[in-house]
């Protein structure tokens, strides 16, 4: 089982190598955001600078009031989704030895795959400084989202005065 703390290296044994239709297809309608050192491991791959990376082929996303970088999307005019930059349609993800850690825990097979992805996002998106964010994970575990082990919200902020004063607004 997943746990919040699960160690990085335990979750990217989970992070099947293999690539299939099945987890493309997320990549024709977006992208995963980019943490720790993915944008020098990435940009080291296309042989480019992480300035020229930056500028290039990625975006700002916002996960839970946290911005992140994620490569930029194609979007056809008008539409707020397109297909990831690194797509192709022949050989799929462009940069999948390297791809960011948010694609790795994207797995549509597993029976784990959906913890994997809430373990990216309690671990890199939401921000236990940050009131709107507690406040905006509040809101998906009210809302039936998913929920792993030592991620509950009373776990992510332990002090009891402090989460209720966050959840009145009292805390901004
Ligand atoms: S993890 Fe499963 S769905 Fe994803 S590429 Fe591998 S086989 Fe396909
Ligand atoms: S980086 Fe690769 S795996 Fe990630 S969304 Fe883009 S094409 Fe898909």
């Amino acid at each position: 089982m997943i746990h919040k703390n699960t160690p990085l290296k335990e979750v990217l044994a989970l992070a099947a190598p293999c690539r299939c239709n099945a987890c493309n297809h997320g990549c024709k309608f977006g992208s995963g955001s980019l943490v720790g050192d993915d944008a020098k491991r990435i940009a080291r791959f296309l042989n480019i600078s992480e300035e020229d990376l930056k500028k290039g082929f990625l975006e700002e996303v916002e996960l839970f009031n946290k911005k992140l970088p994620r490569p930029r999307l194609i979007r056809e005019k008008n539409k707020p989704y397109g297909r990831c930059v690194f797509f192709d349609d022949e050989k799929g993800c462009t940069i999948h030895e390297v791809k960011p850690l948010e694609c790795k825990t994207s797995i549509s097979c597993k029976d784990y795959g959906e913890e994997l992805s809430v373990w990216f996002m309690v671990n890199h998106a939401v921000d236990v400084d940050n009131a709107e964010s507690i406040r905006q994970y509040a809101k998906y575990i009210k809302s039936g989202g998913k929920l792993i082990e030592g991620a509950r919200i009373e776990q992510l902020v332990p002090d009891k005065v402090k989460l209720r004063k966050i959840l009145k607004y009292e805390i901004l």
